[in-house]
């Protein structure tokens, strides 16, 4: 295990050359994403060796507190971190128990939750999923069903999950479960942590538009959950899953899969011969500008944050702005592709090996998860209305 650094000792320069240079010489050349697949995603094996990688070295959950395991990296340093990832080509892992649950530990836990739970999230022994949605609670979240009820020193949990990114790769799942019914369905939700291993859970797969199982469904039988596993105070989860909403669409309004778009886009109207072709560099030349504008506007909103700010509701323009950006520009590349773009798996396009159908179907749930688009367009109106929020 490398002697941990102090980051924020080193200047911003020196933290983004050294980070450079170990992505070089460390990340996996043919795992990186490129043109045939731009939004490549680690999943299993690959996964926990990589995240394991960067925690033997030093560079793991660059945002938790360094007495935890974390780098404790300011917001601009976690902003160097994160465009240094991006510009190796370093594929992404969709790592919950990093980005999510650490820091709800850190934040709401207790400290034996902390002791048991944080070390093995660095370490990938443990990898986690989020339980929260169900059929019929979605954008709805506060009309979960999911029960858990109180039996000795367990609860009882009964009901069934939905979406659940990557439950068939995970050991553990933190979840929200309704424990109490109150006027307001808010209040009555508790936020557990579960090992997949116990009896009565089912994972089932479902494969996506791409062809890709990367989200379940999961069924809870009667099984028992210690009553230690309970996060916070019972019937307050809703406070605790929210803590930690602002952050994640900073993230996930990262322009960089719209950029990758792009470059395909760019790739592909050089090889399809068409720089003549008005129409298509109009359309191009819109994209661009508009992926220009919100590189500002991703810059501007991080940059008030790095100063001292707090995610604000303008958090949700990024991942509005983000997400139908990557969208257009998928359409973009399937459509000036014609008959190649309707092809199902890869596609050489002059030198370069695609997968149109792949980056065009990975794009469309973009404006679903982590908050459907429309109920983004709904906290801007309201936070412009000065409504008052749920
Ligand atoms: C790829 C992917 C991964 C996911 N991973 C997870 C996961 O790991 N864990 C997890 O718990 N969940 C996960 N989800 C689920 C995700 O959070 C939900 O899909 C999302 O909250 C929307 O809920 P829903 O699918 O039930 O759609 P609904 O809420 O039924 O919405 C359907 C449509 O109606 C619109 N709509 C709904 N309410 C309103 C309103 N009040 N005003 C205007 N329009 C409205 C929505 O915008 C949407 O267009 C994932 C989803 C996807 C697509």
């Amino acid at each position: 295990m490398a002697e941990k650094i102090d980051y924020e000792k080193i200047s911003d320069d020196e933290f983004r050359l050294r980070f450079r240079t170990w992505l070089i010489a460390n990340f996996p050349a043919h795992l990186k994403q490129n043109h045939h697949r731009p939004f490549r995603r680690l999943r299993g094996d690959d996964a926990v060796n990589w995240l394991n990688l960067l925690d033997k070295n030093g560079w793991r959950a660059p945002a938790w507190p360094r007495e935890f395991g974390g780098m404790g990296l300011s917001f601009r340093k976690q902003l160097i971190y994160h465009e240094e990832l991006e510009h190796a080509g370093v594929a992404r892992v969709i790592d919950l128990g990093e980005s999510q649950l650490g820091p709800t530990l850190i934040k709401c836990g207790s400290a034996e939750q902390r002791a048991e739970y944080l070390p093995k999230i660095l370490s990938c022994e443990h990898v986690w999923c989020q339980g929260y949605s169900e059929p019929g609670a979605g954008s709805d979240l506060a009309s979960l069903r999911t029960s858990a009820v109180r039996d000795r020193n367990d609860f009882v949990v009964n009901g069934q999950k939905i979406w659940t990114t990557q439950a068939n790769d995970s050991t553990h799942i933190f979840m929200l479960v309704r424990t109490g019914q109150f006027p307001k369905k808010q209040l009555g939700i508790s936020f557990l942590l579960i090992d997949l291993k116990t009896p009565g859970i089912t994972i089932r797969p479902i494969v996506n538009l791409a062809g890709e199982d990367e989200f379940c469904e999961v069924f809870f039988d009667d099984v028992r959950v210690p009553a230690k596993n309970l996060v916070g105070e019972l019937d307050q989860g809703w406070s605790v899953a929210k803590a930690l909403l602002g952050y994640e669409r900073v993230w996930i309004g990262s322009p960089v899969l719209a950029g990758k778009a792009l470059a395909l886009a760019n790739t592909l109207v050089r090889e399809l011969n068409l720089t003549d072709d008005q129409g298509v560099m109009d359309r191009l030349a819109q994209l661009s500008a508009d992926l220009h504008d919100y590189r500002l506007l991703y810059a501007e909103i991080c940059n008030g944050i790095a100063d001292g700010g707090q995610p604000g509701v303008e958090v949700s323009m990024l991942k509005l702005y983000a997400s139908e950006l990557l969208q257009g520009l998928t359409e973009f590349n399937q459509e000036i592709a014609a008959e190649y773009g309707g092809i199902v798996g890869d596609v050489e396009i002059g030198a370069t090996l695609v997968d149109l159908h792949w980056q065009f179907m990975m794009a469309r749930p973009v404006t679903v998860f982590a908050g459907a688009n429309e109920i983004q367009r709904d906290i801007l109106a309201k936070a412009v209305l000065r409504m008052a929020e749920d």
